[in-house]
C-alpha cells in the first residue's frame, strides 16, 4: 500500500514538474498560471513523498505541517486564478489582507512542531503507512476559515457572474462553481484522513485547474467561434454547403437553402450531378435560377491526403457580371445612334458569321456620307446628329429584311456585313437620301460605298474592314460612282502611300517638290491678275505624283505643315523674282490646310516669309477652304483676322462645293470668294439655280468681295460667269497650271 502510494505520488510529482517546466516557457498568461499551480502540486507531492519515506517522527510532523502551508497557498492561487477568470480585480488592500492572513496561518503551521499552537501531532498508523495524526487546537481554525471563505467568495462571485452573463457563457461558470465546490468537499475530508486529504487535494487542485483551463479557455471559445461562423455563413451573400468525408450534407447556410431544393444538396454527388460539374476540385461558373455564380468546390484533406470533407462556396457574381455586361455594351455601342460602334460591329460580325450561312457568300460594306464635315459646318452639329440617326434607322430597316450586322464605325461612316445578294440593294438604296430635319427643311445627303467579298472567313474581320474602307475612299474620289468593290490595285495604292511616307522627308531635302502657277484671268481686262501656286512632286523613280495623292496623306501625318511653309516661301520668292524682272507684278495665291491652322501660327509664319523675301503681304493671297476647322471655328477666325491685319488677302476656296454655308459668309473675314467649278458647271443659269447663283454673287459683291470662278473649262462657263457677275476666272479653258517659265510666257502673251 505504502509503495503504491509512493509510486503514484512520484508519478504525479514528475508530471507536475514536467508540466511546470513546459508551461513556464509559454507566453500565454493562462499557461503560466497553470504552471504555477502545478509547481504547488509538485511541492505538495514531494512533501508527501518525504513524509512517507522517512522513519523520523520529527520530519514526518514537519512535513504534515507543510501540507497545510501548501494547501493554503494552493487555495489562494485558485482564488486569484478564478478572480482573473471572472475578470474581477481585487483592491490592493484586500489582497494584502488576504496574503497577510494566509502568511500568518502558514507561520503558525511552520512553527507548529516547536509550539504546537495549531495541532498536536501523534504517530498514526493507517494500513501499513506510518504517518501522523493531529489533535486540533483553537488557532487551527484560521486555516479552514481562510480556505472555506475564499472558496465561498469564489462561488458567490461566480454565481453572480453566471446570473448576469449570456446563456452561451453560463455553462463555463457553472462548471467552475462545481469544481470549486468539489474542492470544499475535498477539504471536508481534511481532518480525519490525512492520506485521503493529500491525495484528494493533489488530484483536486490539478484537476480543477486543468478543468477550468479547458472549460474557460477552450470550450466557450470554440462554441462561440462555431456560433459566430454559423452566423457569418448565414449572413454573407454567398451560399455555402458543407459535406462530410462520405459526401453527406453537414450544413448549408440560408443562402444555399434559398438557392436549392433540399434533396438536391443531400449528398455532394447529387449536387455535382445537378450542377453538371466533374468530381475534381476547382472553380466553375454557372447560371443558377436568375443569378450567375462562381462556384468553388474544394475538398478538405488531412496531412495524409484523406478527404475530411467537401465544401461548396457559391460566390454571387450576378451584379459584377451585369456591370461588366453594361460596360461592355457601352464600349461596343455608338452613343448617338445606339447602333454598334466599330468595336461592336466587328465583334457582332464575328459572332454573326459563326452562326449564319449564305449561298452567295458574305460581303462587308463601308458606307460614308459625302462631305459630312461640310454638312456639319453648314447646318450645325445638331442637324448633323439627326442625319446620322436617320441613316442609322435606314440601315435598321434593311436589317429587318436581310440577316445582317451593321454599325456606325466612324464619324460619318457605317459598316454592314450582309449576304452578298444584299449588297446591290443596300448600296443603291442608300445613295441619295433626303433627311427631314425640320418641318420645312430636308437635308440632301449623298453616300458612297466601298465593299469587299469575304473570300476567306478565317481572316480577321479587321482585314476586310480596312479594305472596304479603302474601296470607299476610292469611290469618294471618283465623282461618278456611288459604290466600288475592293480590288488589289487599291492595296497597291496603299502600299504606295506607305512608300511615299518613307520618301517625303528626303524629297523635301532633295527639292523634289516645286510649284506650278495656274493663271487667273480678270474678265474685264482679260489679263493675268493672279495665279494659284500648286505644289508638284517629281519623284526620281515614281515620276510625277499628283497632289491629290499626297496632300491628304501629308494632312494625315502632319507633314503638310513643313511642305506648305516650303511652298509659301517658293511662292513669295517667285512673286519677288518676277516682279523684279518686270515680267509679272500680280499676286500669287497659296493654299492653307486646316492642319496648318491648328498646328502653327500661320499669320506669324507668313509675316516672317514676306519680310524675309521683301514683298508686300498683299501680293500673297491666302486660300482657305470653307469647311476648314469646322470644330475650331474661333481659331480659324483669329488666324484670318490677324492675317488680314498684317495685310494678306483672304480667299475662301472651293465655295459651293458640297454644303455651302451662308454662315461662312457671315462669320469669316474674306476678300475673295472662289466659287467651285462644280457649282457653275452643273447648274444652268436658267430657273431656280440661276436665281440662287446670281443672288449669292450679288451678296458677295455687297460684302465688298471679289468673285473668282475656278474650274472654268469651256466658253460656256466663261459666258455663265460673265452673266452672273464673276470677276476673275481660273481653269483649263485659259490655262492648266504652268511651270514658272511657261507662266512668264503666258503672262507676256496676255499683255
Ligand atoms: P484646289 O486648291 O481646289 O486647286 C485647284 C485644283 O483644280 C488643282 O488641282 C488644279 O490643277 C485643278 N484645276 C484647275 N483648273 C481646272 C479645270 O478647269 N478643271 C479641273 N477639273 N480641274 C482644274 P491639283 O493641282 O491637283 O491640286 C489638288 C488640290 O491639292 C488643290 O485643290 C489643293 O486643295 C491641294 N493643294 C495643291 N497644292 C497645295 C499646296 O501647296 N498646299 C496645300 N495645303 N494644298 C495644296
Ligand atoms: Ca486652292
Ligand atoms: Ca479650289
Amino acid at each position: 500500500m505504502r509503495a503504491t502510494i509512493m509510486a503514484v505520488e512520484a508519478v504525479l510529482f514528475l508530471v507536475s514538474v514536467i508540466y511546470t517546466m513546459l508551461s513556464f516557457g509559454k507566453t500565454e498568461k493562462i499557461a503560466r498560471r497553470l504552471g504555477g499551480a502545478f509547481l504547488f502540486c509538485a511541492l505538495l507531492q514531494l512533501d508527501y513523498i518525504i513524509l512517507l519515506s522517512t522513519e523520523a517522527f520529527a520530519i514526518k510532523e514537519y512535513m504534515a505541517c507543510l501540507q497545510y502551508v501548501f494547501m493554503d497557498w494552493t487555495v489562494l492561487l485558485l482564488f486569484f486564478y478564478c478572480m482573473g477568470y471572472v475578470k474581477i480585480s481585487l483592491k490592493k488592500s484586500y489582497m494584502i489582507i488576504a496574503i497577510s492572513i494566509v502568511t500568518v496561518d502558514c507561520l503558525i503551521f511552520l512553527t507548529n512542531p516547536l509550539n504546537n499552537l495549531a495541532v498536536q501531532m501523534k504517530p498514526y498508523e493507517y494500513s501499513d503507512i506510518q504517518t501522523v495524526a493531529e489533535k486540533v487546537r483553537p488557532l487551527f481554525l484560521i486555516h479552514p476559515i481562510i480556505c472555506y471563505s475564499l472558496n465561498i467568495i469564489m462561488i458567490i462571485t461566480l454565481i453572480m457572474k453566471c446570473a448576469k452573463t449570456q446563456r452561451l457563457y453560463r455553462g463555463k461558470y457553472i462548471v467552475v462553481v462545481a469544481i470549486v465546490f468539489s474542492t470544499m468537499i475535498g477539504f471536508l475530508f481534511d481532518v480525519p484522513e490525512l492520506v485521503r486529504t493529500v491525495i484528494l487535494s493533489c488530484f483536486m487542485t490539478t484537476f480543477e485547474l486543468v478543468a477550468i483551463y479547458v472549460v474557460s479557455y477552450n470550450i466557450p471559445k470554440k462554441n462561440l467561434a462555431n456560433r459566430l461562423h454559423a452566423y457569418v455563413a448565414d449572413n454573407i451573400s454567398d451560399a455555402t454547403i458543407l459535406y462530410d468525408n462520405e459526401g453527406q450534407l453537414i450544413n448549408l447556410n440560408h443562402r444555399a437553402s434559398d438557392l436549392f431544393e433540399k434533396d438536391i444538396c443531400e449528398t455532394s454527388d447529387k449536387l455535382l450531378t445537378y450542377l453538371g460539374f466533374p468530381e475534381s476540385d476547382g472553380v466553375y461558373k454557372k447560371k443558377i435560377r436568375d443569378g450567375i455564380y462562381n462556384i468553388s468546390c474544394n475538398s478538405l484533406r488531412d496531412e495524409n491526403g484523406n478527404v475530411l470533407g467537401k465544401t461548396f462556396i457559391f460566390y454571387d457574381i450576378t451584379e459584377v457580371e451585369a456591370q461588366i455586361e453594361r460596360e461592355h455594351t457601352i464600349a461596343i455601342t455608338d452613343s448617338l445612334t445606339g447602333a454598334y460602334n466599330r468595336l461592336g460591329f466587328l465583334e457582332a460580325s464575328n459572332e454573326f458569321l459563326y452562326h449564319n450561312e449564305s449561298e452567295s457568300g458574305f460581303a462587308m460594306i463601308v458606307s460614308g456620307i459625302q462631305n459630312f464635315k461640310g454638312l456639319n459646318a453648314a447646318y450645325g452639329t445638331r442637324a448633323g446628329d439627326m442625319v446620322l440617326k436617320y441613316i442609322e434607322r435606314r440601315f435598321y430597316d434593311y436589317h429587318l429584311s436581310y440577316s445582317m450586322v451593321y454599325g456606325r464605325t466612324a464619324e460619318g461612316k457605317y459598316a454592314v456585313l450582309a449576304p452578298f445578294e444584299a449588297v446591290e440593294d443596300i448600296t443603291s438604296g442608300m445613295t441619295c437620301i433626303d433627311v427631314p430635319v425640320d418641318e420645312d427643311l430636308n437635308i440632301h445627303v449623298d453616300m458612297c460605298h466601298g465593299y469587299i467579298v469575304l473570300d476567306d472567313i478565317g481572316k480577321p474581320l479587321d482585314y476586310y474592314y480596312e479594305r472596304a474602307l479603302l474601296a470607299l475612299s476610292d469611290c469618294k474620289r471618283t465623282l461618278s460612282l456611288t459604290s466600288l468593290e475592293y480590288s488589289y490595285e487599291m492595296e497597291e495604292r496603299v502600299q504606295k502611300r506607305q512608300f511615299l511616307v518613307t520618301q517625303m522627308h528626303e524629297a523635301l531635302r532633295e527639292k523634289q517638290f516645286f510649284i506650278e502657277l495656274q493663271p487667273q484671268i480678270n474678265l474685264d481686262t482679260r489679263e493675268v491678275s493672279g495665279a494659284e501656286a500648286l505644289v508638284r512632286w517629281k519623284h526620281p523613280k515614281l515620276g510625277r505624283i499628283s497632289p491629290a495623292e499626297f496632300i491628304p496623306l501629308f494632312e494625315e501625318n502632319g507633314f503638310i505643315v513643313d511642305l506648305d511653309v516650303y511652298v509659301w516661301e517658293k511662292a513669295a520668292m517667285t512673286v519677288k523674282e518676277l516682279s523684279d524682272k518686270g515680267i509679272y507684278d500680280g499676286s500669287i495665291s497659296i493654299n492653307i490646310s486646316q492642319i496648318d491652322i491648328m498646328n502653327t501660327d500661320v499669320a506669324a509664319a507668313l509675316d516672317r516669309i514676306v519680310k524675309k523675301v521683301g514683298i508686300p503681304p498683299s501680293k500673297l493671297h491666302v486660300e482657305i477652304t470653307e469647311s476648314a476647322c469646322v470644330d475650331r471655328r474661333e481659331t480659324l477666325i483669329k488666324t484670318l483676322n490677324s492675317l488680314r491685319e498684317k495685310g494678306f488677302i483672304i480667299e475662301i476656296d472651293d465655295f459651293g462645293s458640297g454644303y455651302s454655308s451662308l454662315n461662312v459668309l457671315m462669320s469669316l473675314p474674306f476678300d475673295v470668294v472662289k466659287l467651285d467649278m462644280g457649282f457653275t458647271r452643273d447648274n444652268s443659269l436658267e430657273g431656280r439655280s440661276g436665281i440662287v447663283i446670281t443672288t449669292i454673287a450679288k451678296m458677295i459683291h455687297d460684302l465688298d468681295a471679289i468673285i473668282l470662278v475656278e474650274g472654268v473649262e469651256t466658253e460656256k462657263h466663261v459666258e455663265n460667269t460673265v452673266a452672273f457677275g464673276g470677276d476673275i476666272v481660273q481653269g483649263y479653258y485659259f490655262s492648266r497650271p504652268l511651270q514658272i517659265e511657261q507662266f512668264c510666257e503666258f503672262v507676256q502673251k496676255k499683255k
